[in-house]
């Protein structure tokens, strides 16, 4: 499927309403044969079959997904969303920040049972549901940030996505985003710093989202735990802090206020926004 998907709010509705609901999160055992959901199907957003697929071809698939786009593809739609809200086009920066550099391999596995330690998925045959993670792509720009399946899927869509180009109000929600950013105190989390992000249009999940796709282009990132911009980073060096609820992507999880902003990271991926 290559056409153009059509974002209007009437084909989004089959696929907002088939997982969520006034009480959150719907888990529907199968698809709703609904006219909505038809519509949405009819429209490039749902799909009535799940991706059959295993470990080596969603790396291959990732991987070619990348190659085939650049920063400014990316950065131009990421900049785009920023007033819209067009959290498709938002999602794909981060995916490929992640997938950019991704090595092409088979499956990986030094001890027996574990998954693959460059890419972090099992072995075998695999079922992937590519509804929810278009879902999770429209209502938030994508939750499972450097997860293999999510990075082909959301890769793939945003060569059919309809494109906007950046206004000069999203260049200026932009600039102020980096500005409070690198301003903040060294006591601010990339948690705690979201209430001071309401320049962007959304709710405090897509603000979220926001920070970690800021983190995996390595824009938020430490000096210990860098993000995807210079290479790589295998899933089982993805460290994550030791507390009960770590509730912010890799490596976003880490930054803080007194690691202000990357702009060499930021020039590459944003070079509007760069000072
Ligand atoms: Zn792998």
């Amino acid at each position: 499927m290559s056409e153009t998907y059509d974002v209007s709010p009437q084909s989004l509705r089959g696929l907002m309403e088939t997982y969520w609901g006034p009480r959150g999160w719907r888990t529907p055992s199968r698809l709703p044969e609904t006219p909505a959901v038809e519509r949405a199907i009819a429209a490039g957003l749902m799909f009535a079959e799940p991706w059959t697929t295993s470990h080596d071809d969603l790396v291959d698939r990732a991987v070619r997904a990348a190659a085939a786009l650049s920063a400014d593809d990316v950065g131009q739609a990421f900049l785009a969303s920023l007033t819209s809200r067009r959290l498709d086009l938002r999602s794909a920066l981060g995916s490929y920040a992640v997938a950019r550099l991704l090595p092409s391999h088979a499956f990986q596995d030094p001890f027996a049972g574990d998954p693959c330690h460059i890419c972090g998925l099992y072995p075998g045959k695999r079922t992937v549901d590519v509804n929810v993670l278009n879902f999770e792509r429209f209502k938030w720009g994508g939750v499972r940030r450097d997860d293999l399946e999510y990075l082909a899927f959301d890769l793939e869509q945003f060569t059919r996505a309809p494109k906007l180009s950046p206004t000069s109000a999203d260049i200026e929600v932009g600039k102020h985003l980096l500005e409070v950013l690198r301003t903040s105190t060294a006591k601010t989390t990339s948690t705690s710093v979201l209430p001071a992000l309401r320049m962007v249009p959304g709710n405090k999940d897509e603000r979220s989202a926001l920070v970690e796709i800021l983190g995996a282009c390595g824009v938020l990132e430490t000096p210990d735990h860098h993000g995807y911009a210079e290479s790589y980073l295998p899933s089982d060096q993805r460290e994550l802090p030791v507390r009960h609820h770590v509730d912010t992507a890799y490596p976003a999880c880490w930054w803080t206020g007194a690691d202000g902003v990357n702009d060499a990271n930021l020039a590459l991926f944003l070079p509007q926004l760069a000072t």
